[in-house]
């Protein structure tokens, strides 16, 4: 499949926190040709195996989260509104005015859009002042409680901002999720380049679930998988944009790949940073640092699991992630799945 194609499917694809069902199903059915098994946990994580030929190989988990940060709903007023919560970090001001699609129990979508009161009613006081979610609706056409229950909308329904993917200009795109469904497709395409490769140890491609409440699915993943060694690969902060100083940008868009050093959760040990800048550098695959210390990942959960992982992290840059309108180049993606691809065949002889 296209790079752009399988961008667009993921990016589409519904998968708030804890409800990454459609998600899950899609990279189930891309991956399974290239992997010796599949197999879910309890909690929605999707394992595809690939296992070595040698029984006593170690193992390699690359990690990926399903989820992207949405909200559920929490409240219908009498008159049909909706009150939501956020799953997963928003900032409140990039809120309101949005369409929304809410995913009912029976799994269809209702539309509905975040309203506000209209400024021609504010004091100029209220103008100026911040909206917080709490004091934000959902509006689905319904006016009464009785209605928007016929509609099937429950409390506890799931919703996102729904943006469709979009190019924007020839080689740059954007969608409302490609953190982290960049990172989900760049596992999709390194197990599609691996295929029918032992590469010496065994390789687990871990898509996990709830990574935006918390790196919950990258915890039970690890534990499981007992890795000898793991690569989250992430969509992050690309902050190459007017009004942030060089020195704050954690990513830059058109600067390849970025590796991690330190982010808040996790130090990355200098064995597996050296091996990887060496493997890039030898691949002629350029790269990019992500600045210390922004952010966390789920390799700050896989790190710490049981005895401690040897971890590193990969990252495609993003600019507005966590909001519907996440945008990316497409030649960074690239650059990224080819140097994940490099890592899957050499880190573990590397660092092991
Ligand atoms: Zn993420």
């Amino acid at each position: 499949m296209q790079t752009i194609d399988l961008l667009r499917q993921l990016s589409d694809a519904f998968g708030v926190s804890g409800f990454e069902d459609e998600v899950r199903e899609l990279i189930r059915a891309f991956v399974s040709p290239h992997v010796d098994e599949i197999k879910t946990d309890a909690l929605g994580n999707l394992f595809a195996i690939r296992r070595s030929s040698n029984a006593k190989a170690k193992t390699l988990m690359l990690d990926a989260h399903m989820d992207e940060v949405g909200f559920i709903v929490k409240w219908i007023d009498r008159d049909g509104f909706l009150r939501f919560a956020p799953l997963g970090g928003w900032d409140p001001r990039i809120i309101p005015g949005h369409r929304v699609k809410i995913q009912t129990r029976s799994g269809e979508f209702q539309t509905g859009v975040i309203g506000t009161a209209p400024p021609h009613i504010l004091s100029a006081e209220q103008r100026k002042a911040p909206l917080s979610i709490e004091q934000m609706f959902i509006d689905i056409g319904a006016a009464s409680v009785e209605e928007a229950q016929e509609m099937g909308v429950r409390i506890g329904d799931p919703l996102t901002i729904h943006y469709p993917f979009e190019s924007l200009r020839e080689g740059v795109v954007t969608g409302k999720a490609f953190d982290d469904r960049a990172g989900c497709a760049v596992l999709v395409e390194t197990a599609e380049s691996t295929a029918g490769q032992d590469v010496g140890v065994n390789v687990v491609f871990a898509f996990v679930f709830g990574e935006e409440v918390g790196l919950r699915g990258a915890r039970t993943a690890a534990f499981q998988i007992e890795p000898d060694l793991a690569i989250a690969v992430e969509g992050t902060i690309g902050a190459d944009m007017p009004g942030v100083p060089e020195n704050s940008q954690p990513v830059r868009l058109g600067q390849g790949p970025a590796i991690s050093i330190a982010d808040r959760s996790i130090v990355v040990s200098r064995k597996v940073l050296h091996a990887m800048e060496s493997i890039a550098d030898a691949a002629s695959i350029p790269y990019q640092y992500k600045l210390p210390t922004y952010g966390g990942t789920d390799a700050g959960a896989i790190h710490l699991s049981r005895g401690g992982v040897l971890s590193g992290i990969v990252s495609v840059p993003c600019r507005y992630i966590h909001s519907p309108t996440s945008t990316l180049r497409l030649d960074d993606f690239r650059l990224t799945s080819r140097l994940v691809t490099e890592l899957v065949k050499q880190l573990p002889t590397a660092v092991l």
